[in-house]
């Protein structure tokens, strides 16, 4: 059977961190990614060594395309090709839309939505020479609704539900997918700040914020795990994924649904 590699972005921590381990115990050959190279050489290790599977890092900021060049060839150089691409870097600001600071606009849109693009074009030739290709965009509940203060990040991840739509059309019968992953809310580095933002303003303890947060919108008042979006990616990746193709799944215990 041949073994699939997949780049992850924005890898070294956080879902795009619990992808990678679950990717790679589903025998998936991974390359991490980040801006710097900090621990990244250490972690794609340490899977490797978990997993028993081939893993590299490359460094690269998934918003310039420039670096997507030297990435896709990082990757292919080190495990010998890009079969998945899974586009999960992303970044949050909050702020009313009155004040919204016009950088962190330009940033978030710059990251959450070109970034995705950039990466797109950098992997789809390979995809269509070799005749496989997936494609995972780590959108959100954001991607399908909105809630207030987070301007650019709907935005950004209403465009990227667009967008997947777009690609799994042109590639439709190239054996290239295109899906979109809504998480609700994960308990990660971008979700902490969240928290205890609100801790703080409201004058709570992080444990009361977190389940506050929580129970405003997730019906299982439960964090969705890093982990289940791995293996919700394994399944796009695998013979339940051949014919999914332009979706947004939302993985939001029920947030939707209301
Ligand atoms: P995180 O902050 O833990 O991880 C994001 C990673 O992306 C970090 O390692 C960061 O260094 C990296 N990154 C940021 N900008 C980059 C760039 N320009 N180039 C390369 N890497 C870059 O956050 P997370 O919660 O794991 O978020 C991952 C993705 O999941 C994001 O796209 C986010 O919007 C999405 N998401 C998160 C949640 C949640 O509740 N945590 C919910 C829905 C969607």
């Amino acid at each position: 059977m041949t073994v699939r590699s997949a780049i992850i972005t924005g890898s070294t921590s956080g879902i795009g961190l619990g992808v990678a381990r679950t990717m790679a115990e589903a025998g998936f050959q991974v390359c991490l990614n980040a801006r710097k190279a900090e621990e990244g050489d250490k972690l794609a290790k340490e899977i490797a060594d978990a997993t028993g599977v081939k893993t590299a890092f490359v460094a690269g900021d998934i918003s310039k395309p420039d670096d997507w060049t030297r990435m896709v060839r990082g990757c292919e150089d080190a495990l010998g090709a890009v079969d998945i691409l899974i586009n999960n870097a992303g970044i949050q600001h909050t702020a009313p839309i009155v004040s919204f600071p016009k950088d962190k606009w330009d940033q978030i849109i710059g990251i959450n939505l070109s970034g995705a693009f950039h990466g797109i074009q950098a992997v789809l030739p390979g995809m269509l020479e070799r005749d496989w290709g997936r494609i995972v965009n780590i959108a959100s509940v954001h991607g399908l609704i909105a809630s207030k203060e987070k301007a650019a990040y709907v935005a950004a991840k209403h465009g990227i539900i667009g967008m997947t739509k777009v690609v799994a059309l042109e590639m439709a019968g190239r054996n290239v997918t295109c899906n979109s992953v809504c998480p609700g809310w994960v308990l990660t580095p971008l979700v902490e700040k969240q928290i205890s933002d609100r801790a703080e303003r409201e004058g709570k303890t992080f444990k009361e914020a977190k389940q506050e947060l929580l129970s405003e919108k997730q019906p299982s008042k439960q964090f969705v795990t890093p982990e289940q979006l791995g293996d919700v990616c394994v399944m796009l990746c695998t013979r339940g994924g051949e014919q999914l193709t332009g979706q947004a799944i939302a993985v939001d215990g029920g947030w939707t649904a209301q």
